[in-house]
């Protein structure tokens, strides 16, 4: 699988990097599957996960980012939630985001 190196989220290049390990930076001790450093513009994901793990990471991450730059003022628990709603909406309907309109 070839590995995303950046999206553009809200007019901004946002890069994204692969750890190995990842920690959170208040608790060093807990593991991270993945981080938005959104004042760096920059999307932290674990190095080696499964492509579906991957993927709903990754759009946790981006909506952490789209929550900063618009200021929604979302909590983890709002992000948790619109993350894993919008993968059950594509997976359970089976939406294929790259399919062209008519
Ligand atoms: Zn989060």
């Amino acid at each position: 699988m070839r590995k995303l190196r950046s999206l553009n989220i809200g007019g901004h290049k946002i890069k994204i990097i692969y750890k190995d390990k990842l920690f959170d930076e208040k608790n060093k001790k807990i593991e991270l599957l993945g981080l938005a450093d959104v004042d760096n513009l920059r999307i932290y994901i674990q190095n080696g996960l499964p492509e579906s793990r991957f993927v709903e990471v990754m759009l946790h991450e981006c909506l952490h980012v789209i929550a900063s730059i618009y200021d929604l003022n979302m909590n983890e628990r709002q992000i948790n939630t619109l993350g894993v709603e919008v993968m059950k909406l594509i997976r359970s309907n089976k939406i294929d985001l790259l399919t062209k309109g008519e």
